[in-house]
C-alpha cells in the first residue's frame, strides 16, 4: 500500500500475436474485472526484442520457441491500472500451461483462448520490479519529463 493506503498499481499485460485477432475477448476480460486500460500500443517485436524482453528465460529449452513465436506476428501492449492489478491481471490470465488452466481455472483467459504451453495468450509482470521495467520497454518515458515508470501508484 501506498502512503494513502492505496493498493493501486500499473502493471504490463501483452496480448501475444496467437490471440491478437481476438483482442476483443481480453478486453472483455479486463472490463469485467476492477482494471481499466491506461496506454496500448500494437506493435511487431524483432526476434532480438523478444529475446530480450524474455531474458531471463534464456537459459530454459523453450527460450528459441519462445522467441520465435513472439516474434511471429504483432503484439498489443497495454498498461492495465487498479488495485493489486499485477496479480489480478496474472489471475484473469490463468496458469501459465494452457491445458492445466482448463482443468483448474476454465473461465481464465488461457483456458478459453490458449493453445498450448507457449501459445497461451498472454503475458503479465510477475513482481512490482518486473512491471515497472516491462512497462518501460513498452512505453519508456521521456527522460527529463515526468518521472520513470514505477509500478506502485502514488498518483492514481
Ligand atoms: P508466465 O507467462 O505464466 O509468467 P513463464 O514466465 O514461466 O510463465 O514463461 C514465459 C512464457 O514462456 C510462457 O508464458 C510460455 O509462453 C512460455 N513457456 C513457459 N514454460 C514453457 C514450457 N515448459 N514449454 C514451452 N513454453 C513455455
Ligand atoms: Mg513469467
Amino acid at each position: 500500500a501506498n502512503k494513502l493506503g492505496s493498493k493501486k498499481e500499473r502493471t504490463l499485460a501483452l496480448v501475444k500475436p496467437d490471440v491478437v485477432t481476438k483482442i476483443g475477448d481480453v478486453l472483455e476480460l479486463i472490463y469485467s474485472s476492477n482494471l481499466i486500460v491506461t496506454k496500448a500500443k500494437m506493435t511487431k517485436l524483432t526476434w532480438s526484442q523478444a529475446a530480450d524482453f524474455y531474458a531471463e528465460h534464456q537459459s530454459k529449452p523453450f527460450f528459441n520457441n519462445l522467441v520465435q513465436f513472439m516474434s511471429s506476428g504483432p503484439v498489443v501492449a497495454m498498461e492495465l491500472m487498479g488495485d493489486e492489478a499485477m496479480s489480478t491481471w496474472r489471475r484473469l490470465l490463468g496458469p501459465t500451461d494452457s491445458a492445466v488452466a482448463q482443468r483448474e481455472a476454465p473461465q481464465s483467459a488461457r483456458a478459453r483462448f490458449g493453445t498450448d504451453g507457449v501459445k497461451n495468450v498472454g503475458h503479465g509482470s510477475d513482481s512490482l520490479a518486473a512491471a515497472a521495467r516491462e512497462l518501460e520497454f513498452f512505453f519508456p518515458s521521456t527522460i527529463g519529463h515526468g518521472p520513470l515508470n514505477t509500478a506502485v501508484c502514488t498518483d492514481c
